[in-house]
């Protein structure tokens, strides 16, 4: 047992526009006891992703919000203290849903455990986890990118976006990256990108135009908003736009002024015939098996590598998110919370 007490942040109140560190707010407590078929748990990693934005608000979702004094929800991986199931074994390391907390109880059906010696318990948040399985299932479910294709990704220094753009190096395709710093646009190149694009750039559209001299037959939205505007007029006949997230709008309070561009984007979808699909991850988890053996070998062998950004202390994680949100992050954004198993 531990004489420690559990930190948690907890949603303290909703954002209007950007979050700030007085959205949240640390709490102590005590540290939980595991009852039959429990385990305790000490947070190792936690995962920092912009959905958690949607879930700060009360509006209606895919999920359900966080409510106000809730501790914030997020992926995990853990350390078993103790455990009261037949299944884990204090030291096992686990993937579990503990959210931002330093321990917790958990009952043993909603964890799976992991391997150290397979690959860093880390990467089960980013490549080989639900991160990686979004820009897999995204890309070949509904992207379907040919050989000889021109992919376009956006936020692709990110953590589904530099995934996605050496998943279509594999198959072939030229690929353009799309991200919002110098640093990160030579990555990108390192990466195998064929181009490499600042969208904060002023003439960012005539470079786009430049880099997809055959139009662009894949998108992988991760953005929307001037991004989007930007790529549009150069997509194909038969374009295919998994639309995977929409981080430019995330903290917007209004719709934006100027003309309605609905009938504009709807007559490109017709003439065009354009498919624009929305999907959520947790829908997807059929391909598990397949991307696990996919994944798993590319990493091994190098074909794909990744990138985590990791911010120590989970004081620090309320910090870490609000500048996930406007690029501050550079890879997969985690917060160590314990020392990591060796
Ligand atoms: P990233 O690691 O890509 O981090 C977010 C990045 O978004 C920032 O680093 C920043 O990069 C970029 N960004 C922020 N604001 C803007 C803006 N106004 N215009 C362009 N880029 C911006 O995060 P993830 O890889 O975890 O997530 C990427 C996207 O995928 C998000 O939209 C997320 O919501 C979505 N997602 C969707 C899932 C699903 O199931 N549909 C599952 C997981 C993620 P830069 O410095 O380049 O601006």
């Amino acid at each position: 047992m531990t004489q420690d007490t559990n930190q948690k942040i907890v949603l303290a109140s909703r954002p209007e526009g950007a979050p700030s560190e007085a959205n949240f707010r640390l709490e102590h407590a005590e540290v939980p006891e595991p009852g039959d078929g429990e385990v305790l748990l000490q947070t190792v990693y936690l995962s920092l992703d912009p959905y958690m934005r949607g879930r700060m608000s009360a509006a209606k979702s895919y999920a359900d919000p966080v409510e106000i004094g809730q501790v914030m929800v997020g992926s995990t991986v853990n350390r078993v203290l103790t455990s009261r199931h037949p299944d884990y074994a204090e030291g096992d390391v686990v993937l579990g849903n503990s959210g931002w907390q330093t321990y917790s109880v958990a009952r043993g059906e909603g964890l799976r455990k992991l391997d150290p010696a397979q690959a860093p318990v880390s990467s089960a948040l980013s490549v080989l986890g639900m991160t990686g399985l979004t820009a897999y299932v995204g890309l070949l479910n509904i992207g379907k990118p040919q050989a000889g294709e021109t992919v376009v990704v956006s936020s692709a220094a990110g953590a589904v976006g530099s995934v996605v753009g050496q998943i279509a190096k594999l198959r072939g395709c030229r690929v353009v990256g799309v991200a919002g710093t110098q640093e990160k646009n030579a990555y990108l190149k390192t990466l195998g990108f064929d181009e490499s694009l600042n969208y904060k750039a002023d003439n960012f559209a005539d470079e786009l135009a430049a880099a997809c001299p055959d139009g662009v037959d894949v998108y992988f939205e991760n953005v929307g908003g001037g991004v989007f505007e930007a790529v549009l007029p150069l997509l194909n006949v038969g374009a295919r736009v998994p639309v995977c997230g929409l981080i430019a709008h995330y903290n917007q309070t209004s719709l934006p002024g100027g003309p309605n561009q609905v009938p504009q984007l709807m007559s490109s979808v017709l003439t065009k015939r354009l498919l624009l699909q929305g999907f959520i991850v947790g829908d997807h988890f059929e391909r598990l098996p397949d991307f696990t053996r996919d994944m798993s070998g590319w990493v091994k062998t190098g074909e794909v590598k990744y990138k985590e950004d990791i911010v120590e202390g989970l004081k620090n994680a309320p910090r870490a998110f609000i500048e996930l949100l406007s690029g501050g992050n550079f890879g997969k954004l985690l917060v160590e919370v314990s020392a990591p198993p060796h």
